[in-house]
């Protein structure tokens, strides 16, 4: 199969990896890619939020699947190109990718279809958010409804935060994003992500994984893209993860079909496990960055195989193997990051850390000069292993970490805290 992978960050190098060890693979393109990607791929510079210009080129190159790593080109219509054009895509239609574009549309389906969420209430204007503000119980979390690259939400600790949250974004501060806000009652309880793969129809879960978003150890300073993540969770065992998978997952997709916007591809949960069960906090219509990474580690089955049967319609009666290990991902990050940070610096000893056994280290943010590695991001590298448990895992991950000779780069120490301390 001819395969291009759409992305260029860590989650992409991970799903290229996976891909390539495919018997079925006879041909891999991504775009942009990387530079650890293009040791898997023929690397090709291609608008990926453009679908006229994706659907075009990959139709001159014969491709066989289109696999679309972040939100960006499902939310443009990418995958609605794709297939008008006669390919096999995994990811969902523009329609369907509402579920991470839109939170108001991620409750109204929530609502049809019963999966429990946080109560809530959607306002555009700041007088009504603010009285309904006032009138609550309880703390209060504020959102803009559309995409604000993860910035985009306030768990307010008082009154005077959540109104002045309400304020901004009805502002202006995320543009068109935040011209409706949700207000949510505040969730108590450990989050946790669960993955599903589906054609529309059958859904099958793909694994579990957390992460930590805090760039400082303990899970504290600003927000990032995700400073690691591992897998499997320990709070979602199979019990909850099924229970998961029944009340709030495939009544979703279920949903979604009845209003002739099927949703196919790699459906994210993010849940928080509260006392009284998993709630529902956010769908996202993709892999997880850097949650990808883990999974793949872990998928036992044929990677290729199982996405195409996914974007071909034809999942029933599959049911892919996933290896008995951990995985545990670590973000090394350049100095600054997630605020300013310099670009450029040489990376070396890459080849000693993937040395050690069960590591693998995908690359993110970087560029090959002159026959040497370059950091050129913010997040650069993903440093991630297996082991028999999280434990292990994890001291392969930051003996590969030690090995890496990169001074102006950084990573947390502490990934896997919640789950190892359990
Ligand atoms: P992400 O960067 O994870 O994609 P996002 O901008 O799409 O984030 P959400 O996932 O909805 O936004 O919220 C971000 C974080 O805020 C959650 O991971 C969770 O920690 C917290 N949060 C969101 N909603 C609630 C809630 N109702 N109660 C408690 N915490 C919440």
């Amino acid at each position: 199969m001819r395969v291009l992978v759409l992305g260029g960050g860590g989650r992409e190098h991970a799903l290229a990896w996976a891909i390539a060890r495919s018997p079925l693979l006879t041909k891999l393109y991504a775009a942009p890619g990387n530079a650890g990607i293009a040791d898997l791929a023929e690397c090709v510079a291609l608008a990926i939020e453009d679908g006229a210009a994706v659907a075009g080129w990959a139709r001159r190159q014969a491709i066989d699947l289109v696999v679309v790593g972040p939100e960006a080109p499902l939310v443009a219509g990418v995958a609605d190109a794709c297939r008008a054009a006669g390919l096999a895509v995994l990811g969902p239609d523009a329609a369907a990718a509402q579920l991470e574009a839109s939170k108001a549309f991620t409750h109204e389906i929530a609502a049809a279809c019963g999966a429990p969420m946080a109560a809530h209430a959607v306002f555009e204007d700041a007088g009504a958010a603010k009285a309904h503000l006032r009138a609550m119980d309880g703390p209060a979390v504020v959102k803009a409804d559309g995409l604000a690259a993860g910035k985009g939400v306030v768990v307010a600790e008082t009154l005077a935060e959540a109104e002045a949250a309400v304020d901004a974004m009805l502002g202006g501060q995320f543009g068109a994003a935040g011209a409706r806000v949700v207000i949510e009652e505040r969730l108590v309880g450990e989050e946790a992500s669960l993955f599903a793969l589906t054609d529309g129809e059958t859904v099958l879960e793909i694994g579990s994984a957390q992460d930590h978003k805090r760039v400082g150890e303990g899970d504290t300073g600003p927000n990032t893209g995700g400073m690691g993540a591992y897998s499997p969770a320990p709070v979602l065992d199979a019990a909850l993860a099924e229970r998961a998978m029944a009340e709030i997952v495939r009544p979703a997709i279920a949903e979604m079909a009845r209003r002739g916007t099927p949703y196919r591809g790699v459906l994210y949960a993010g849940l928080m496990i509260t006392a009284a069960g998993p709630k529902l906090i956010e769908f996202n219509v993709r892999f997880g960055d850097p949650e990808c990474q883990v999974l793949m580690l872990r998928l036992g089955s044929d990677a290729l195989a199982l996405f195409a049967a996914a974007a071909e319609g034809r999942l029933a009666g599959i049911a892919p193997d996933w290896k008995p290990e951990a995985a545990i991902t670590v973000v090394m990050a350049a100095k600054g990051y997630p605020g300013a940070y310099e670009k450029g610096a040489e990376i070396r000893g890459l080849a000693a850390a993937a040395g050690i056994e069960g590591v693998t280290v995908f690359h993110a943010g970087t560029a090959a000069r002159e026959g040497r590695l370059v950091a050129t991001g913010g997040r650069v590298l993903n440093v991630t292993a297996t082991g028999a448990d999280l434990a292990e895992a994890t001291a392969r991950a930051y003996a590969a970490v030690d090995a890496i000779d990169w001074p102006e780069g950084f990573c947390r120490r502490d990934i896997g805290w919640r789950a190892l301390g359990r």
